[in-house]
């Protein structure tokens, strides 16, 4: 596949990836059913409460309060077949956009679920964006088959007008709707059917000799067979070729069409992540690349999650192994702090359960219980002092003052923000002068989120309150010249969690101006959270 070292069979059979899709495409569903054929859950059904949680505002800070099911959906592992599947996942809420960003740089690949009727849709384009960045391989499912879809070669070209990606079918659907009976494999010519009995069950695959094999007969009437042949004779002739070099490059995405509801579709695709899909990844650290294949540990934390046991005040942050084999108890150098630190309690997320995990390897995750000490986007190693790159921090697009009820407890609320801020749930500025603290989100539900944990999580009531200031830039650029900008524009100046500086204003034109004035000085509107 490519002239890297070769991989332990350790970490040669681990995929690690994400789902990315549009909400209700059926993420939560498909997820579900990987579980299942993973063998990690008995019966699907187990994770349900998440997808159904967040229709509505009540039921999703409901379901925050529940924090078992969104943790145990925050990093999942399970087998297929001889693979070790770590599938990372975030709240497909929209508002959480950037916590699903973030989760993009743990993964080698992710799977892109579409609805057949509705096709690529806003949420699915921005993810795919984010993937393309890093030029993530793309598999394809196009779910809901079961339902009236579009027809498959409308479908196919959408996808490959909208997201400027070459689409392979790997497999053919045959009729949709009530007319659904399943696919036609173009990977290894079998006709694979649907089952309407059960919902859990796969239904019968039967093996053929091309398409002009007699048995198709006995399986799909006349007119449907004679469209089918016509149609994957047409997308042979028009459509990109299987080619798997370009499937690793990320620039073509093979397409399973499925019904995962059903279980329709879902193991094939499963065959295809652990078949085409990548192997571990090098991964880009400010010094050097760093190849799984290492014996050495290195990681990285790409999410934070607060109070995740409330009877508990600890934290897990989520470390995405780059490489190496990690022991439990080992020692290992936090780059940022500067000091070692024994990760002896390391949890791996197997479906619902946290389990201590005695050992894992490259391209898995593993949750480290702290209380604090790690931060998203903070590298462990075993010893070298590297700094994993890429790992954004956006500038908020909505902002807002936070204030206690209670002015007395001001201390309190900084305390309370402060740890939001280092989970990556919001950003904090505290301004140079003045009370106050200014809160700044990607999305608006993110306010009220927060308002109930804070009120739930620290006892807090708090409110807020609309601010003067409706953009954040981080201030870089040559000391002197950042001090002066500090010096004379006091009002506009505030530090974030991390201590570093921020220039708030309402007028882009105030950005223009202090980066055209000041020279050495650059506004930048992310951060990379090293
Ligand atoms: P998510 O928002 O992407 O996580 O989507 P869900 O998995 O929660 O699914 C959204 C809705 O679509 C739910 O009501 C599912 O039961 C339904 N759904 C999921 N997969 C299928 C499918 O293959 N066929 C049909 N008809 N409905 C499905």
């Amino acid at each position: 596949m490519d002239n890297r070292p070769t991989l332990p069979p350790e970490i040669a059979r681990r995929r690690t990836f994400a789902i990315i899709a549009h909400p209700d495409a059926g993420k939560t569903t498909l997820t579900e059913k990987f579980l299942l054929f993973g063998g990690a859950i008995q019966m699907a059904g187990q994770v349900r409460a998440k997808g159904e949680a967040r229709r509505t505002r009540s039921d999703f800070m409901q379901m925050e309060k529940d924090r078992g099911i969104s943790v145990s959906a925050s990093a999942m592992s399970f087998d297929f077949d001889s693979y070790r599947f770590n599938l990372v996942d975030t709240p497909g809420h929209s508002d959480f956009s950037e916590d699903t960003y973030r989760t993009l740089t743990a993964v080698d690949a992710a799977i892109m679920v579409i609805d057949g009727a509705k096709g690529v849709e806003s949420q699915t384009q921005k993810l795919f964006e984010v993937c393309r960045m890093r030029d993530l391989p793309i598999l394809t499912f196009c779910n809901k088959m079961d339902r009236e879809a579009r027809d498959t070669f409308d479908i196919i070209d959408e996808i490959q007008e909208n997201l400027a990606i070459d689409v392979t079918p790997a497999s053919w659907p045959i009729g949709h709707g009530r007319d659904f009976l399943g696919c036609y494999d173009m990977i290894h010519d079998r006709l694979e059917l649907m089952s309407r009995a059960d919902r859990n069950i796969v239904g019968e695959s039967v093996r053929l000799n091309g398409l002009d094999d007699p048995k198709l007969a006995d399986h799909i009437p006349a007119a449907m067979l004679e469209k089918l042949r016509e149609d994957i004779e047409m997308a042979r002739e028009l459509l990109p070729k299987f080619d798997q070099q370009a499937i690793s490059e990320g620039t073509l995405s093979p397409i399973w069409f499925g019904s995962a509801i059903n279980s329709f579709g879902v193991q094939e695709l499963m065959r295809g992540m652990a078949d085409y899909g990548p192997q571990p990844q090098p991964l880009k650290t400010d010094a050097r690349q760093i190849d799984p294949a290492e014996k050495k540990v290195t990681g990285f934390v790409f999410k934070v999650q607060a109070n995740m046991d409330p009877k508990h005040r600890d934290r897990v942050a989520f470390l995405r192994l780059a490489s190496g084999h990690f022991k439990r108890g080992m020692k290992l150098l936090h780059v940022r702090a500067g000091k070692p630190m024994s990760v002896s309690n390391p949890v791996l997320f197997l479906a619902s359960d946290r389990e201590l995990t005695e050992e894992a390897w490259a391209g898995d995750i593993i949750g480290i219980p702290n209380h604090g000490q790690l931060r998203i986007g903070d590298t462990l190693t075993e010893g070298e002092a590297i700094r994993f790159s890429g790992i954004p921090s956006f500038a908020p697009e909505l902002l807002q003052t936070c204030r206690a009820n209670d002015p007395l407890k001001s201390k309190h609320l900084e305390k309370a923000l402060m740890q939001f801020a280092e989970e990556g749930a919001a950003k904090v500025f505290k301004p140079a002068i003045g009370s106050g603290f200014i809160v700044g989100v990607v999305g608006a539900l993110q306010f009220e989120v927060l308002a109930s944990r804070i009120e739930q999580e620290y006892g807090l009531p708090v409110r807020f309150e609309p601010s003067q200031f409706t953009s954040a830039r981080w201030l870089a650029g040559d000391k002197t010249a950042v001090d002066k900008v500090v010096n004379t524009n006091k009002q506009h100046i505030a530090t974030d969690h991390d201590g570093d500086l921020v220039f708030l204003t309402r007028l882009q034109w105030d950005i223009d101006r202090i980066e055209r004035d000041n020279d050495g000085v650059t506004l930048t509107a992310t951060k990379e959270m090293m």
